[in-house]
């Protein structure tokens, strides 16, 4: 049984299984028994391979799910823009801080980037400058319904006829 050589791909094979391919019996290797028929009924599928049917049966019959998620995100030239308000105001920092009842050195620290305001901070910024710090960023996941199945030789061989 040594140095069999598969029939299909000419491959050196200890293990060669006999496949029917377009009405021929050939010796294959295993990789290539996938593209025939086999003559013998199979042994029994291992549960690896059990499991692994099933999970592709599953995504098979799996339908589009879309994930969507929708969330405010300070935006990154936020420094700027608070900076670039309060001054359009007229506004020292320090009067921004009061206005908003904060410390000077909080709004300093933001307007040179050091600090990202929270959540209660950014809506009374918001307010206060009358400017937008925020965006929504959509997140979309979306999942494709699998057709479970690759293309083999065998649907070459049915479309040439
Ligand atoms: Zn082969």
């Amino acid at each position: 049984m040594k140095d069999q050589v598969c029939e299909m791909c000419g491959k050196k094979s200890s293990n060669l299984k006999t496949v029917l391919v377009e009405g021929s019996m050939l010796n294959v290797c295993p990789n290539c028994a996938k593209f025939g028929k086999p003559v013998k009924p199979e042994i029994a599928a291992t549960p690896v391979e059990v499991a692994q049917r099933l999970e592709e049966r599953e995504k098979r019959f799996k339908t589009k799910n879309v994930f969507e998620s929708v969330e405010n995100e300070l935006v990154d030239d936020y420094a700027k823009k608070i900076r670039n308000a309060r001054v359009k105001m007229d506004m020292t920092p320090e009067q921004l801080g009061k206005k908003i009842n904060e410390k000077k050195t909080i709004i300093t620290k933001i307007e040179s980037g050091n600090m990202k305001p929270d959540e209660n901070l950014i809506k009374k910024l918001e307010k206060t400058l009358n400017i937008k710090l925020t965006e929504k960023t959509k997140t979309e996941k979306v999942e494709t319904k699998k057709t479970g199945r690759a293309l083999t030789i065998g649907d070459l061989i049915k479309r040439e006829k």
